[in-house]
């Protein structure tokens, strides 16, 4: 029971495990962060994220509202609403939070009990497959995510635990796992 981080490169598949997860495992709290970024289409507010303007995510920040935020890919800014995460320790729910890397590194300095996991592909090629797979990004735009998912890869030593992230239904399965569910 606890707080579990899952972080990693760009496009390793963290959403699509993380959502499996909760749907094996409803008691999970899957915390819901708030970003500056638009919306991808299908993306819907207070489910995928809380879409939110520059003033209200300072606004956030100057509240101490946030458990930790970041500026992911030298554009957007995204963070951890705080709140909905003491509420699920409260109730005795494990709680996931899907963050990048900067994230991760807050998280170790205030929550040191947390585990951290990191989320590998099963190799760079698969992970530029994917990236470009997702087909949502423009050029300029996927460019940056490697370069950010290049400083990313050479992280993992940082982490308590890798998960190659070769099936959902494997990586999911070490998730449980850490969780003990
Ligand atoms: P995307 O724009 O593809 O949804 O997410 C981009 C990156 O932002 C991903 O690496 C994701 O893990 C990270 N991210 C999403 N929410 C948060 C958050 O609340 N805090 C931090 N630090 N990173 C986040």
């Amino acid at each position: 029971m606890g707080v579990l981080v899952v972080s990693g490169p760009t496009a390793v598949g963290k959403g699509t495990v993380v959502s499996a997860l909760r749907a094996a495992h409803p008691e999970v709290a899957v915390s819901v962060s708030a970003t500056t970024r638009a919306p991808r289409p299908g993306e819907v507010n207070g489910q995928h994220y809380f879409f939110v303007t520059d003033e209200q995510f300072d606004q956030l920040v100057a509240d101490d509202g946030l458990l930790e935020w970041a500026l992911v890919h030298g554009t957007h800014r995204y963070g951890t609403p705080r709140q909905p995460v003491v509420d699920a320790l409260a109730r005795q729910h494990p709680v996931v939070l899907e963050i990048d890397l900067q994230g991760a590194r807050q998280v170790r300095e205030t929550m040191p009990d947390a585990q951290q996991v990191f989320l590998a592909p099963p190799s760079w090629d698969e992970l530029v497959s994917r990236l470009r797979g997702r087909g949502t990004e423009t050029e300029e735009q996927m460019a940056r995510r490697l370069r950010t998912a290049r400083q990313e890869l050479a992280a993992q030593s940082e982490f308590d635990v890798t998960v190659v992230n070769d099936t959902v239904e494997h990586s999911v399965e070490q998730l449980v796992h850490l969780l003990g569910l």
